[in-house]
């Protein structure tokens, strides 16, 4: 399933798969970071649906429609605050992965792209943030053949480089 899955770099605001995901906060009403890059580029639409949803927990995930974006749906997630590791953080971040990869196939999608969930203001170390990412998607695509690729879009050099090491070694 590794072949399914891409490392680039990029904004993914730009994409122009059938879903993206968003680094959200748990009130789901926008914030920082790809956060704020992805409401500005699809529009205040997007922060309306956003307010009907109630928040989401860390490390699950709501999906809304995409507005002005390409990308037809936005998969909200509250990645976990990095607290050094020992407070379920790998666990969580999993969840992130798979659970927007879960809404994905329920609405149809074919084609995801994520940010690198957790690793900016939320502290999670990237090497470490890449392995997990990887393998919940790979262990996802082995069990969902209807996903045809998913690319970490990865806005810096450095974060590139991590989910690249970390792609080589699944
Ligand atoms: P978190 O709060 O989950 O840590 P951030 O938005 O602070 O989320 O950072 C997550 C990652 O998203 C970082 O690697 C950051 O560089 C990256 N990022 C910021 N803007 C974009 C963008 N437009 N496209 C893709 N990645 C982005």
């Amino acid at each position: 399933m590794s072949e399914r899955i891409e490392i680039i770099r990029g904004d993914i605001t730009r994409s122009d798969a059938d879903a993206i995901a968003n680094a959200a906060n748990t009130s789901l009403l926008g914030g920082g970071g790809v956060d704020g890059a992805i409401h500005r580029a699809a529009g205040p639409r997007l922060l309306e649906e956003c307010r009907t949803l109630h928040g989401c927990e860390t490390g699950k995930a709501k999906i809304t429609r995409g507005y002005n974006l390409k990308a037809k749906y936005v998969l909200h997630t509250p990645g976990p605050v990095w607290h050094g590791g020992g407070h379920g953080e790998a666990e969580k971040l999993a969840g992130c992965y798979r659970s927007c990869l879960a809404l994905a196939s329920e609405y149809g999608c074919k084609t995801v792209d994520f940010p690198s969930i957790s690793t900016g203001v939320y502290g999670y170390p990237v090497d470490k943030a890449a392995r997990v990412a990887l393998s919940a998607i790979a262990g996802y695509l082995a069990e969902h053949p209807e996903i045809e690729r998913v690319r970490m879009v990865c806005f810096d050099e450095g974060t590139k480089r991590a989910y690249e090491a970390a792609l080589a070694e699944l």
